[in-house]
């Protein structure tokens, strides 16, 4: 079962509103909210509501309108935090999966983090 889904994971549990969060944006759909340990001045997590583990558990699972609000609240972000490419410094997007990709979280989520230049490519 790779893609167990453990509904006690934390961002679950801020789903349900059973942890607080610094929300940026909600849609039906997708949850922006602010990292609780920002690497960067800018560092917001975007979640889908849905139970998928991976971006690539996403990707193959989820509805095309999840994905398009997701990618949508995505681009919101970017715009309203002032890190776009086009029109501010741009940004990094990561999203990490499983163990090799050092994933904390088991609910799939995109990091999106600016405000500063960041170094290359992590190891
Ligand atoms: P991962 O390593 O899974 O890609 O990253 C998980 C992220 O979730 C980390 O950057 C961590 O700081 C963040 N995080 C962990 N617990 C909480 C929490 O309770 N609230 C918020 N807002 N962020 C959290």
């Amino acid at each position: 079962m790779a893609y167990a889904y453990d509904d006690q994971n934390i961002f679950a549990k801020i789903l349900r509103g059973e942890i607080p969060n610094k929300t940026v944006k909600e849609t039906d759909h997708t949850l922006a909210f602010e990292d609780i340990r920002p690497q960067a001045p800018v560092h917001v997590l975007v979640i889908p509501k849905g139970a998928y583990v991976t971006y690539d558990h996403f990707a193959a699972e989820a509805s095309a309108e999840e994905i398009v609000d997701f990618h949508r609240v995505v681009a919101d972000v970017c715009r309203s935090t002032g890190v776009t490419a086009d029109e501010g410094a741009g940004c990094r997007f990561i999203s990490n999966a499983g163990e090799h990709g050092v994933q904390e979280v088991p609910h799939f989520h995109l990091h999106i983090l600016g405000g500063r230049r960041m170094g290359r490519m992590v190891q």
